[in-house]
């Protein structure tokens, strides 16, 4: 597994796991390369040396705690959208309803995202219903890939 420091026109960072280099030249060549953020296909990669990933731990000097720079937690965060993304239902507009119906078992438990206002929000958390809210870039409100 190889990871890439790529970037964006746009100069957004994140990483791209590839095979190797030619997994990463054949997902460009077919322009499956795109910014997470902004949907942007310019991609580059950056100077720094590609990291192997191989699983193992790191040399023992290198084991020291250090905190993720601003570009690797936005790429976190960005992996945490798509993973909740990947994981819920999106029934849109109806999601204060079906959050209920969730909650008083008159349907089967699951994960689902959607559009509800504040005062959706506020009723539903008062009903004991459990809601996160958070903005999404626009980039990813459309068909996962
Ligand atoms: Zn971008």
């Amino acid at each position: 597994m190889k990871v890439l420091d790529l970037a964006c026109a746009n100069d957004h960072r994140f990483e791209g796991w590839f095979a190797s280099d030619d997994d990463e030249a054949a997902q460009r060549a077919r322009g499956l390369l795109a910014c997470p953020l902004c949907g942007d296909a310019e991609i580059r990669r950056l100077p720094s040396a590609p990291r192997l990933n191989l699983g193992a731990s790191p040399p023992a000097e290198k084991q020291a705690v250090a905190l993720p720079a601003a570009d690797d937690l936005q790429a976190q965060w960005m992996r945490a959208v798509r993973h909740m993304l990947e994981h819920t239902e999106d029934v849109g507009e109806r999601f204060a309803d079906e959050a209920r119906r969730i909650h008083y078992g008159e349907v089967a438990r699951r994960g689902i995202r959607g559009q509800a206002t504040r005062a959706d929000a506020e009723a539903l958390r008062d009903e004991g219903i459990d809601v996160m809210s958070l903005p999404l870039p626009p980039a990813l409100d459309g068909p996962l890939q």
